[in-house]
């Protein structure tokens, strides 16, 4: 959601702002702008509404903009609709200064009354001019950037991460950040702010994150970092591991289907290293066995596709470990008065580990006592700072805004964490325990298999594809993976789509079939087959068309009954969920191909949900 790039340097920075705001696009946004400075043409900004391109086309690809320092945005709206002047950098009205912003500023109505009063004129709808004209209003006073900044960012509430470009101090700009990504990379000869790593990774490895409060005054030769009370702070530097080419297409037509295909890879990289001698090990994990025994509860708290990898959790943790787990939305956790002491262990599922409503969810929860584990893709992210363990999902960029690698690989690490916790409860019988690993160090190949044969769903997609509505119905681990396969489904092709508990449905829902609707039968959970079978004869006298989804070894019974059947390898009950999803992530994916869409940047859908 919403990009930020900085550069300061010595090579012309529009060009490479650009560049940048290109590897963030897949973060979802609606409009497009930089700023850039040079003595002899000043403060230059130029923003469009729509995708990158025009703002290419307008700057001549940036060659059009002289100066070696700018900073560069790409917005997603939360106030004023996504037009050429609410695009970002906001100029202030004396065209100093000048600001890019993610976040929303809670407080920016009472602020723009007040600067209203005091004659100051606005441009846009936004929340984040009232950064810009603050800053100026201040700094008139002032005559000391650094010093205005503080007083704005003592005034401001809500959530931002912030680039700020003055005419007057045309060498440096300043980075600020509070519940939002930010992070600073360190170039030869030039410097750079991030949303995230993609953006920069090109031009160096090296990054530091920044954390709340804390300031950035950014040169090219020199990045100082101050804390909230201005003081001079040392940041620790990490290094960036993955290569460029894992963050660019390599020949696929969309991210989305390139990160399809990369999944059994994923899994195999989270989990091979956590399998030592026939055991699960997490060596990153510090939590202590008699915590572990004492445990009262688990809370798994997430959004969208995390929230489902939870969903899937709850069925299983409790199998495997026989203690109570509930699941619940981030949105709704951190405004509820969710049941969490020192005796519950809370898990927080990100990919971003920036989902802001996560990250509240998981303040609130630690204020109430509970320890915080958190499963994260992104290293270093937000979430996984501000959690007392860590346990990372080794999926690698994941740049398509629909979720697929990333879900696959929580979804597996969960369950590890499931068999690793029933263990050492002594939940878990000596047999089953070896059995499950079998299966686990198994799974990548199982995932090859569907992916090598995808005939069927490409057909089934050929032949559906223009249906408006979906059903997807399922029993126990079928039901949650509904729930996921319906997602992907709405979020790519939007067509509508629900999932459905099978059993559910006769509580109201199967009104809504008749002719020809389209219901896609989950029927890879097979002590559940049976009823199943008896939920997919129900709509079928009602009319539905239906895909069912099942076992190989249970394909020809299943095709007694219906026509279109999808097939995947057998695994232990607890695993079906990790191969059923693909055949429904390439469906969705062929669906929405068919339909025309763009895939990997679906409208009105950000990657990294940073906003409330
Ligand atoms: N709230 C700001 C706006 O609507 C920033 C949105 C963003 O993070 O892109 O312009």
């Amino acid at each position: 959601m919403c990009g930020i790039v900085g550069f300061a340097g010595t090579e012309q920075a529009a060009p490479i702002l650009l560049d940048g705001l290109k590897h963030l696009e897949y973060r979802g946004y609606d409009s497009a702008g930089v700023a850039v400075y040079s003595p002899s043409s000043g403060l230059q900004v130029k923003k469009a509404k729509g995708r990158l391109e025009v703002l290419k086309g307008l700057t001549d690809d940036g060659r059009n903009m002289e100066g070696t320092i700018g900073i560069g945005h790409t917005r997603w709206a939360t106030h004023g609709e996504p037009n050429d002047v609410n695009s970002h950098p906001h100029l202030s009205q004396d065209n100093k200064i000048a600001v890019v912003h993610n976040g929303i500023i809670e407080n920016y109505v009472e602020i723009k009354e007040f600067l209203l009063s005091k004659g100051v004129c606005f441009q846009s709808e936004t929340d984040t001019e009232v950064v810009a004209q603050l800053l100026a209003f201040y700094y008139r006073q002032d005559g000391d950037l650094m010093m205005s900044v503080y007083r704005v960012l003592h005034r401001i509430e809500g959530a931002y991460a912030l680039g700020i470009l003055c005419a007057d101090t045309p060498c440096s700009f300043i980075a600020a950040r509070k519940d939002a990504p930010l992070l600073l990379g360190y170039g030869k000869g030039c410097n750079f702010i991030a949303s995230d790593v993609t953006a920069i990774i090109k031009h160096t490895r090296e990054v530091s994150f920044m954390e709340d409060g804390e300031v950035a005054l950014v040169t090219s030769d020199s990045i100082t970092v101050f804390d909230a009370l201005g003081r001079k702070i040392d940041k620790e530097h990490s290094f960036v591991e993955w290569d460029i080419s894992a963050a660019e297409k390599g020949g696929y037509a969309h991210f989305m289907f390139k990160e399809i295909m990369e999944q059994p890879d994923a899994v195999r990289k989270t989990v091979a290293p956590r399998i030592k001698e026939d055991r699960i090990v997490f060596d990153e994990l510090k939590l202590d066995e008699a915590y572990i025994r004492d445990m009262k509860k688990i809370f798994i708290v997430a959004c969208g596709s995390s929230y489902h990898v939870g969903m899937v959790g709850k069925y299983n943790l409790e199998r495997l470990i026989r203690i109570p787990v509930d699941v619940m939305l981030a949105s709704e956790f951190r405004y509820a008065d969710p049941l969490v002491d020192e005796g519950t262990l809370v898990i927080v599922i990100s990919q971003s580990g920036e989902t802001l409503d996560s990250m509240a969810a998981l303040r609130k929860a630690r204020d109430l006592g509970a320890r915080i584990l958190s499963i994260v893709n992104v290293v270093g992210s937000s979430i996984a700072r501000e959690s007392d363990h860590v346990l990372y999902t080794w999926a690698g960029p994941e740049i398509a805004v629909a979720t697929t690698k990333a879900y696959s690989t929580q979804l597996v690490l969960l369950d590890m964490l499931g068999i690793w916790l029933a263990d050492i409860c002594g939940r878990i019988s000596i047999e089953e325990y070896s059995s499950l690993l079998e299966e686990l160090k198994r799974l990548p190949e199982k995932m090859e298999m569907i992916l090598k044969n995808t005939e069927d769903i490409q057909y089934f997609a050929s032949r559906y594809f223009n249906h408006d509505s979906v059903f997807y119905i399922g029993r126990n681990l079928d039901y949650a993976l509904g729930l996921e396969s319906s997602l992907k489904l709405k979020e790519i092709s939007y067509v509508h789509s629900e999932a459905y508990a099978s059993g559910e449905l006769k509580h109201g829902t199967i009104s809504l079939i008749e002719n020809g609707t389209l219901v896609i039968a989950l029927s890879t959970f097979l002590p559940l087959f049976d009823k199943e079978l008896s939920n997919i004869i129900e709509v079928k006298s009602r009319g539905a068309d239906v895909i069912a989804l099942t076992t190989c070894d249970m394909a020809e019974e299943l095709k007694k009954t219906v026509h279109n059947v999808l097939c995947i390898p057998r695994t232990s009950l607890i695993f079906q969920p990790s191969l059923g999803i693909i055949p429904m992530q390439l469906f969705a994916y062929y669906v929405a191909l068919q339909r025309g869409c763009d895939i990997d940047k679906p409208r009105n859908l950000a990657k990294s949900v940073t906003v409330e």
